[in-house]
């Protein structure tokens, strides 16, 4: 199980502090929203991920569970021609 970092659009001021905190995983766009990485947050960046979360001023910014997938016992999906 791994993390993902996400925001929510109406509830951002779009002042970019997590993207300060954070610029590995979080960018502004040219309105100054921000633009969150979509992949798992690495280990080496958690710690700052959070910071960022529990600064977010409007309590915009969470974290989203993310489910990998489990490994397919009889290995990759194909299809079948016939
Ligand atoms: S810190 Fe929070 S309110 Fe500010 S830009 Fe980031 S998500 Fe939006």
């Amino acid at each position: 199980m791994s993390w993902r970092l996400q925001v929510d659009p109406v509830a951002c001021d779009a002042f970019g502090h997590c993207a300060e905190l954070v610029p590995e995983l979080i960018w502004l766009d040219e309105w100054g929203y921000p633009v969150i990485d979509d992949g798992p947050i690495p280990a080496d960046l958690y710690e700052l991920a959070e910071l960022a979360v529990r600064a977010c001023p409007r309590r915009a910014l969470s974290y989203q569970r993310v489910d990998e997938p489990e490994p397919s016992p009889a290995g990759p999906r194909t299809r079948r021609i016939r």
